[in-house]
């Protein structure tokens, strides 16, 4: 008879048969002695659907050791102040610089991770920005800092707001759809 899957067998003075899937998806099937091997044969086929079950969740479990071996541990309480601080950095010189040039004032910076937002001006124009940015390409920092400044003149997405980005940022477009497309990789990344 043929199976969709080899099997072995393990005779042993045990009464009754028995099929075993391990782990590492081998299928065992434990037999008394006496047992033919059509009798085996026929006691697989009857069994058939249950072992394919345990087969395919075998490698399902094997896929995902995979795969949580392969990403990076959770990044420690030190390590994400380290870059918090060097976030602090990067952005309180950019936000100064852009500032400038731009003739807007600004209050606090703030450095936040925040699942869904890279950056925030509020009414008062305290900032906040993601720390997880300073590992994305650096137009796409800039573009952040010049959006989020851009709200101390136009506290919404018009296209007066957008041309204020765009006078002073040219390409924002392209940094913008970084974001979308690969924003989702900074969360992966470290
Ligand atoms: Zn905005």
């Amino acid at each position: 008879m043929n199976h969709p899957f080899d099997y072995e067998i393990i005779y042993s003075s045990r009464k009754t048969i028995a099929i075993q899937v391990t782990r590492d998806g081998r299928v065992l099937v434990r037999s008394p002695r006496h047992c033919t091997r059509s009798y085996i044969d026929t006691f697989v086929s009857k069994n058939e659907d249950w072992v394919l079950k345990h087969l395919a969740r075998a490698k399902e479990l094997e896929e995902q050791k995979k795969n949580s071996s392969s990403t990076h541990p959770p990044l420690s309480a030190k390590d994400r102040s380290r870059y918090i601080e060097i976030a602090r950095d990067i952005f309180t010189r950019k936000t100064e610089y852009y500032a400038r040039i731009m003739g807007v004032s600004y209050g606090r910076i703030s450095i936040r991770e925040q699942k869904t937002r890279w950056g925030s001006c509020s009414s008062k124009g305290n900032l906040n920005f993601n720390w997880r940015l300073i590992l994305a390409p650096e137009e796409v920092l800039d573009y952040v800092v010049v959006h989020e400044l851009a709200h101390r003149r136009e506290m919404n997405h018009s296209k007066a707001f957008y041309a204020i980005v765009e006078s002073v940022l040219p390409d924002y477009r392209a940094a913008r759809k970084w974001l979308r497309d690969k924003g989702q990789m900074l969360w992966e990344m470290v």
